[in-house]
């Protein structure tokens, strides 16, 4: 059997990559090692109303709507923001990758579950590609290989793309919890609770959230920090009760090689996540958008050398390289705080200015736009005058 393109990972990034791809009359598989498309959920599910307009959501999909946060900082300061309109969605994210799996199916792009994908030996203009399932082995061959395996990507390795930046593991819950506040979200911020990254409550309705806590370094299991947050916060957590147990690993930064010889990678497999929050739906929308256009040309040309793919790595820093690297500049200066320093932060944010500028600017998918205008605050601007200073200092 041969195709077009292949795509391995039937998550959203790979669904929709391959929607876009069939529509264009190429024949496209999609393999998905899970039996069921979306499942299991190993995400909080929270994302702007940007995102679901870029996947042409139905309005169904939406479990609730968040308008604002509880900002816990390490010492027991709360920031409080809040607007009138919602700033992010909480999803039903299995229903989500099940429309994007319909999508591409409809548009024409075979979606096969239940088979894991290894990448095979090259061939003249041909890849193959092995496949296991429970019914046994087959193999099939493509012109191009599209990795959409996710933060632990095999097709990212096969074209020695380098490591990510930063992994953070997480380790979450789908809970059962009072949630009195159920349009307000939680964070918790702190080394004792989540050193390198934070936790987060999420409430799905009155009665049910979704916890979880994310850990870069630190010494011990994600899990240890998930209990440690609950035992931190007995009034919040009073009488929760874990439904489920979820999590995972999401890989942060920028990779400078998301395109190989005839292969492609797209979503969390590319790096393509947010430095600051994680979430990495919006942009693997984005890159399935860049990364389809690049294929199909690279198709209809029948060029697929690693120097015509390399269009998409251009394409990708052009609408994303700015955002990330003024995210991981700001996680970068957020790592070198310490507790205290992140006390005072919030203390001095907590102020009707600063709280209104924060629910004005602040934008889930492009966290800068809020950076650049906290970086005058002074605890931060502080931060970037030294950081500036000692760069200057290295050149010299
Ligand atoms: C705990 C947690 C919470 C999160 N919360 C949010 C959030 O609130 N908002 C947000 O935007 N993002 C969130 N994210 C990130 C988000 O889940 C990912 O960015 C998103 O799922 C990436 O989509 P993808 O299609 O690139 O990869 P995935 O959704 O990971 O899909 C990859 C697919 O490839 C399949 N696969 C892998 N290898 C093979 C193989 N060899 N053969 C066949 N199939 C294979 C996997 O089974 C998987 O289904 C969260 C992540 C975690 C871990």
């Amino acid at each position: 059997m041969n195709y077009d393109v292949i795509v391995i990972g039937g998550g959203p990034a790979g669904c929709e990559t391959a929607r876009i791809i069939a529509e264009k009359g190429y024949q496209v598989l999609v393999a998905e090692e899970h039996r069921k498309i979306g499942e299991p959920m190993q995400c909080a599910g929270l994302v702007s109303p940007r995102t679901l307009k870029a996947a042409a959501m139905p309005d169904a999909i939406i479990i609730n709507r968040i308008h604002g946060a509880f900002v816990h900082s390490p010492g027991g300061e709360v920031l409080y923001i809040r607007d009138k309109e919602p700033y992010a969605l909480v999803i039903d994210r299995p229903e989500f990758d099940r429309n994007l799996s319909k999508r591409a199916q409809s548009a024409g792009a075979e979606i096969l579950t239940g088979v894991r994908a290894e990448v095979g030996d090259f061939f003249p203009g041909v890849t193959g590609v092995k496949f296991k399932s429970s019914g046994g082995e087959f193999t099939a061959g493509a012109r191009l290989l599209i990795g959409a395996d996710g933060a632990n990507s095999r097709v990212a390795r096969r074209i020695n793309t380098s490591a990510p930046h930063e992994v953070i593991r997480m380790c979450a819950a789908e809970v059962e919890l009072k949630c009195s506040e159920k349009d307000m979200v939680h964070i918790f911020l702190g080394r004792e609770i989540a050193p390198g990254w934070f936790g987060w409550v999420i409430p799905v309705d009155e009665k049910h959230a979704r916890v979880g806590v994310g850990v870069s370094g630190g010494d011990k299991h994600s899990k240890y920090y998930f209990n440690r947050m609950l035992e931190a916060y007995p009034d919040i957590f009073k009488g929760v009760k874990i439904l489920y147990s979820t999590g995972g690993v999401v890989p942060i930064g920028m990779f400078p090689g998301i395109y190989g010889e005839r292969t492609l990678l797209v979503g969390d497999a590319a790096c393509q996540t947010k430095p600051i929050s994680g979430g990495g739906l919006y942009l693997g929308l984005l890159g399935a958008k860049l990364c389809a256009k690049v294929a199909a040309k690279a198709l209809s040309k029948g060029n697929l050398s690693s120097e015509f793919l390399a269009e998409y790595q251009w394409l990708w820093e052009r609408e994303m390289a700015d955002e990330i690297q003024t995210a991981l500049e700001h996680r970068r200066i957020f790592l070198s705080m310490s507790d205290k320093e992140i006390d005072t932060l919030i203390h001095f944010f907590n102020r009707p200015l600063w709280q209104s500028i924060i629910s004005r600017y602040g934008d889930i998918d492009y966290p800068s736009w809020l950076a650049g205008r906290l970086s005058i605050a002074r605890p931060w601007a502080e931060r970037f005058f030294i950081a500036g200073f000692k760069k200057i200092l290295n050149y010299c």
